[in-house]
C-alpha cells in the first residue's frame, strides 16, 4: 500500500486539501480516499502540487503522429486544401509505414500523450495489411504493434478495431485504401474474437470495435457488429458526420441521416459513441440522448481539417456525455481538446460561460470540462477509471502549482486556471494502475523513442 497525499487532490467534483488517495499496488487500483490519518502504507507527500485522474483520450489514429506539420501547406494554383486532400496526403503516408515503423511512431505518440496527462488512450486501429494490401500472416500483426508499444510505454490502451470495407457509401475501396481492408464480415469477427483473448497478454489493455464510419462499412454490417461487442461487452466507436459529404451521400443511399441510419439498425445504445458528430441535426443529438450514447469531440484535429464546429450547446443542453480525442494528432493536449468546446461555443454565440453547470448560484465550466477529460472518456471506452475514487483504477496525474501560468490560483480556482488557462507543461507526474510512468516531466526510456522516432521521419519523407 502507498498513499499519495498532494497539497490539493481532485475528488467529488473539487480541490480538497488533507486527503490522500491509498493505492493497493497488487490491484493498480484506489482502495480509499479521504484524511491521510485515516490511511495506511508509506506515505508520499507530492509538494507543491494537486492531484487528478489521468485524461482519457477517447479517439486516436497513432500513425497519425507522423504527418504532423508536413501538411501544412498546398500547391500554389491548387483547389483549396480540406479533409479530402488532407486525407490523401494521410494515406501516403499510411502506404509507407513498416509494422516496426508503426511500433515506433506509436511510441512516440503515446510518449507525448502520457507527458500531456494522458493515461488511457482509446485506439481507432485501421491498418490492417502490410504496404502492397496483403493480409500479414498473424491477421493481428499490426494491432500487436501498437499494443506493444503502449505497453512499453505504460500508457492503458483500449484497441478499437476498426471494419472498413467500403470507399464510400455503396463505392469500392480505392487502391490507396488497401491497407485498410476488412471486406468479410465473418474474418473480421473471428479477428476481433481472437483480439479480446490477445488484449489480455498486455498489461492494461482491453479491446472494442470500430466500424469506421458509413462510409466505410455497408449498412448490412451495423447489426452483426454492435451484436457482436453487446455479447462481448465492448464498447463500439465510430466516425461520424465529420463531413457534410458523409452526410448527404448517406441520406442519397439510405434516405436518413448517419445517427438516424445507426437508430433505424438497432444499434444505437450506451455501448456506443459517435466520433466527431460535427454535422448533426437536433433529431440527432435526441437520438443520442435517448440511447445514452456518447459524442466524441477532437477539436484541436477538427480545427486543423476545417471541419466545422461541434454543436456543443444542443449535446449539453440534451445531457449527451462528451468525451476528447487526439485523432489525427496535429496536436497532442487534453487541456487545450477540453477548453476548445468551450470556447469555439464562446465564438460561435458571442456569449461566455455556456457549457456550464450550476452549483451554489454560480454557473461554472471547470466541472464540466474536466468530465469531458476524464470519467466521460473512461466511461466511452468501458474502463473503470477517470476518477479519483475508492475502487476506481489508480491513474493519476499531478500539475506543478509552482508553474508561473497557475500564479494566483487558489482551492477554488485552480480548476478553472488549469481546464481554460494552463499548458500542459504544468504536468509533473503520471501514474498508470498505480505505477508511476513520469516522475518530474522525465520518462526512462524518452531519448530511445525520440530517437528512434526521428529515423522513421527521416526515411519515410
Ligand atoms: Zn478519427
Amino acid at each position: 500500500m502507498r498513499v499519495l497525499e498532494a497539497d490539493l487532490t481532485y475528488s467529488n467534483g473539487a480541490f480538497q486539501s488533507g486527503i490522500g488517495v491509498e493505492i493497493d499496488d497488487a490491484s493498480g487500483t484506489i482502495k480509499r480516499v479521504g484524511p491521510v490519518s485515516e490511511l495506511g502504507g508509506e506515505r508520499f507527500r507530492l509538494r507543491g502540487r494537486a492531484l487528478l485522474p489521468g485524461f482519457v483520450n477517447a479517439h486516436s489514429h497513432s500513425f497519425q503522429r507522423i504527418i504532423r506539420g508536413r501538411t501544412q501547406w498546398r500547391p500554389l494554383r491548387s483547389a483549396p486544401s480540406d479533409f479530402w486532400s488532407w486525407r490523401d496526403e494521410m494515406y501516403a503516408a499510411a502506404l509507407t509505414l513498416t509494422a516496426d515503423d508503426i511500433y515506433d511512431v506509436a511510441r512516440l505518440c503515446f510518449l507525448e500523450m502520457l507527458l500531456a496527462g494522458t493515461t488511457t488512450v482509446g485506439e481507432f486501429h485501421y491498418l490492417q495489411r502490410d504496404e502492397s494490401g496483403t493480409t500479414y500472416v498473424d491477421p493481428l500483426e499490426l494491432h500487436k504493434c501498437v499494443l506493444q508499444a503502449a505497453t512499453d510505454v505504460g500508457i492503458r490502451m483500449v484497441l478499437l478495431n476498426c471494419a472498413y470495407v467500403t470507399g464510400g457509401v455503396g463505392a469500392q475501396l480505392r487502391w490507396t485504401q488497401r491497407r485498410f481492408n476488412t471486406p468479410e464480415l465473418d474474418v473480421y469477427l473471428r479477428n476481433c474474437e481472437e483480439l479480446k483473448a490477445v488484449v489480455t497478454r498486455y498489461a492494461h489493455a482491453t479491446m472494442g470495435v470500430a466500424p469506421h464510419s458509413v462510409r466505410a462499412v455497408p449498412r448490412e454490417w451495423l447489426k452483426p457488429v454492435a451484436e457482436w461487442a453487446r455479447s462481448a461487452g465492448v464498447p463500439v466507436h465510430m466516425h461520424i458526420a465529420e463531413q457534410l459529404a458523409e452526410v448527404e451521400s448517406c441520406a442519397a443511399a439510405y434516405g436518413m441521416r448517419p445517427i438516424e441510419l445507426l437508430a433505424a439498425e438497432g444499434v444505437l445504445d450506451s455501448r456506443v459513441t459517435a466520433i466527431h458528430a460535427t454535422h448533426t441535426s437536433a433529431h440527432e443529438v435526441a437520438l443520442l440522448a435517448r440511447a445514452r450514447a456518447f459524442v466524441c469531440a477532437c477539436p484541436t484535429t477538427e480545427r486543423d481539417l476545417g471541419d466545422g464546429f461541434l454543436p456543443a450547446s444542443s449535446l449539453h443542453a440534451a445531457n449527451v456525455r462528451v468525451t476528447i480525442g487526439s485523432d489525427s494528432q496535429a496536436v497532442i493536449d487534453p487541456l487545450e481538446d477540453m477548453r476548445l468546446i468551450e470556447y469555439h461555443e464562446r465564438l460561435r454565440r458571442m456569449e461566455r460561460v455556456v457549457l456550464g453547470s450550476a452549483t451554489n448560484e454560480k454557473v461554472t465550466i471547470a466541472p464540466t470540462l474536466l468530465k469531458m477529460g476524464s470519467a466521460h472518456g473512461a466511461a466511452s471506452l468501458q474502463i473503470n477509471g477517470g476518477a479519483i475514487e475508492a475502487g476506481r483504477e489508480a491513474d493519476l496525474i499531478t500539475m506543478d502549482l509552482d508553474d508561473i501560468t497557475l500564479s494566483g490560483a487558489t482551492r477554488d480556482t485552480l480548476d478553472a486556471f488549469i481546464t481554460l488557462s494552463a499548458p500542459a507543461t504544468c504536468i509533473k507526474d503520471v501514474w498508470v494502475a498505480g505505477r508511476q510512468v513520469v516522475a518530474d516531466r522525465q520518462h526512462k526510456n524518452a531519448a530511445d523513442i525520440t530517437m528512434r522516432y526521428r529515423k522513421v521521419g527521416e526515411r519515410v519523407w
